[in-house]
């Protein structure tokens, strides 16, 4: 038997279609009209056009909204990690708060009940002074040998650790500078092709 590849997943636009509900969420209640291709940044105060504390108060109520607990599963994920298979081990490492951990652990127990290993909230996403851990560091301490991320930042960050990355590509992770051992990928059937 070969060694045990150790893959470490982000959860939201690799796993989930959360961008796709945040933006309904988004639409309903403020009234406005973007698509996937207006989120051209992660950094919502820009698109949103709003101060740091509504961006932030915001992704609360998005949190706490019937469009959240309704995101489905990314396009191509469920059939992908079936594919894939066991012989494996599966990481969620999310840049989510540790108090969206019920609500959470409900989409990812929907949808990918028995292979994930474990899941980690590094709360990155919200800044919790203090409480916020590092992506890389998680993926350095479990022994994670690839990370899939849509996020430019975290990707850069765990291949500065030495880890490869899969970058799926998005509107808000587009750059002319990528490090060597990140590569973009287009759907999940790609991914699955790099990984088996
Ligand atoms: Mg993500």
């Amino acid at each position: 038997m070969g060694e045990i590849l150790k893959i470490g997943l982000d959860l939201d636009d690799v796993l989930l279609a959360t961008n796709d509900a945040m933006l309904k969420w988004h639409n309903r209640v403020y009234g406005t009209s973007y698509a996937r291709k207006d989120i051209v940044t992660w950094e919502l105060t820009k698109v949103w056009n709003c101060t740091f504390d509504e961006m932030l108060s915001r992704i609360h109520e998005f949190y706490a909204s019937p469009e959240h607990d309704e995101t489905l599963a990314f396009k191509g994920a469920i059939e992908g990690i079936e594919t894939l298979g066991e012989g494996k081990e599966y990481h969620i490492i999310t840049s989510r708060p540790g108090e969206m951990h019920g609500k959470t652990m409900a989409l990812i127990q929907k949808y990918f009940p028995p292979l994930v290993e474990s899941v980690h909230f590094t709360s990155q996403v919200t800044e919790e002074a203090g409480r916020s851990r590092k992506k890389e560091h998680v993926c350095l301490e479990l022994g994670i040998q690839v990370f899939v991320e849509d996020n430019l930042d975290y990707a850069r960050n765990v291949a500065g650790v030495e880890i490869p990355v899969l970058l799926f590509d998005t509107p808000w992770n587009q750059t002319e500078d990528l490090p060597s051992n990140v590569t973009r990928v287009y759907s999940w059937e790609e991914i699955v092709e790099k990984l088996i």
